[in-house]
């Protein structure tokens, strides 16, 4: 739960925030409605507050203080108001308020609470900014901070390759063009022969104002740009719109690859992975095993006790199949119907199918409903295409149903 101050003074707005807090189950308002009520919060409390949104008219402080006096305690710091100011929005922005948002409909205060999340992710992101001006890069560091980013700096081109071989989990690298050592342009070619968008983002810098670099940039891989002198703002939209992107690449990455009941691979992606676990097998030489695996009259659940104790089925089994083979690759190739390659022998693999009929049968996935259990057919051999392999353990599943289920073949 994350504790969020809230300094307003108007009944309206704290009607409307606080009905949006009631829909954000991981977020705890703390409202005070002036100043004097905020210095006393803070001064025994700061330390128990995530961030804040202030109103910058408040009875006791016209003007704005309610701001200085939350940065003195470094929290990020949101601004609500009622009326837009130019100059007052650019003094607040580079006094390092997150941002600056105007109570003008619904979605202004919606936006402040996508802003609060996006700060509980952004403390998980890491920005390795190469910049060998100490101005520039000491004001990236000024702008980024109130954002929450963890910030890693480099001088020049070197020394932040090194930083990015060390450090694989740095999420956004921002570089800029003309460096001691490797250019940013250099850096740039250099790091997307190895790392994919998806992998390391990043943003390019220079003062030059000609076009074509930018273009030249982005064509070698970089996903964005921006030209120096640049404002605030400009750099923080930019850093969050590419990490937004980003995410959406990795989440729609995510569902093309897995099941979403059951966290599995989907048959798609069990055979892309099947395959190369084949070739690797085939240069080295070795055998493989492979296994389809079928939940026994499962219809009967979903019939008796409803799809979604069939759902609760399928999961228990998945996490069960995962913890008995942890080293293989699984799939759910479609309905109850799973499958496995794996290392092991076929009489090493038979044997942990059996356990696993044990750990299934013992399973609780839904009040009164029947123990679980599966057939399961085996092959193992060299390895020359996963399909036919699967096909011969798919024979010796359609065996082990006809045989009576709740059985193993393997041979
Ligand atoms: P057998 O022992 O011969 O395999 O019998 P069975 O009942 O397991 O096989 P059948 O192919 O007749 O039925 C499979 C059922 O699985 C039918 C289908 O509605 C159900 N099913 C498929 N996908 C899902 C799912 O995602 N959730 C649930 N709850 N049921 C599913
Ligand atoms: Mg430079
Ligand atoms: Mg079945
Ligand atoms: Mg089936």
């Amino acid at each position: 739960m994350r504790n969020i101050l809230v300094v307003e003074d108007s009944p309206l707005v704290l009607k409307i925030l606080e009905h949006l807090f009631r829909q954000e189950h991981g977020l705890q308002p703390l409202f005070c409605a002036s100043l004097g009520e905020a210095e006393v919060l803070l001064e025994t409390s700061a330390e128990l507050l995530f961030a804040a949104i202030v109103d910058l008219n408040l009875p006791d402080a016209p003007n704005g203080e309610i701001v200085d006096l939350v940065m003195r305690y470094n929290l990020p710091c949101i601004v609500l108001s009622g009326s837009y100011n130019e100059q007052r929005r650019d003094e607040l922005l580079l006094k390092g308020v997150v941002d600056y948002v105007l109570k003008e409909s619904q979605y202004s205060y919606e936006f402040a609470f996508r802003l609060i999340h996006r700060l509980e992710s952004n403390c998980n992101v890491k920005i390795l900014v190469a910049e060998d001006s100490d101005a520039t890069r000491h004001f990236i560091r000024r702008v980024l901070t109130p954002h929450l980013y963890q910030i890693i700096e480099a001088t020049d081109g070197n020394e932040a390759l090194r930083i990015l071989q060390e450090r694989p989990d740095i999420d956004l690298f921002l570089v800029d063009h003309s460096m001691p050592g490797l250019s940013g342009f250099e850096l740039v070619k250099l790091l997307r022969q190895k790392l994919k968008r998806n992998e390391l983002i990043i943003l390019g810098l220079s003062a030059d104002n000609k076009g074509s670099l930018s273009a030249t940039f982005i064509k070698h891989g970089a996903d964005d740009f921006l030209r120096k002198p640049f404002c605030p703002e400009e750099l923080n939209c930019r850093v969050m719109s590419t990490l937004e992107r980003r995410d959406l690449v990795r989440a729609l990455k995510q569902s093309a690859q897995f099941d979403s009941l059951t966290n599995l691979y989907n048959r798609r992606a069990f055979y892309e992975q099947g395959i190369q676990l084949f070739r690797q097998a085939q240069r080295g030489g070795q055998d493989i095993s492979v296994a389809m695996l079928d939940l026994d009259l499962f219809k009967s659940i979903n019939d008796e006790f409803g799809h979604a104790s069939g759902d609760a089925a399928l999961v228990s089994f998945s996490r069960s199949l995962l913890a008995a083979f942890p080293d293989a690759l699984l799939g759910r190739l479609g309905g109850e119907e799973f499958a496995l390659v794996s290392k092991q022998d076929a009489a090493t693999l038979h044997a942990a199918l059996d356990r696993l009929r044990d750990t299934c049968a013992h399973l609780k996935y839904s009040v009164g409903a029947p123990p679980l259990s599966f057939s399961a057919g085996v092959y193992y051999g060299a390895p020359d295409d996963l399909e036919s392999l699967l096909h011969q353990a798919d024979m010796r599943l359609y065996r082990a149903k006809r045989e009576g289920r709740g059985r193993t073949i393997s041979e």
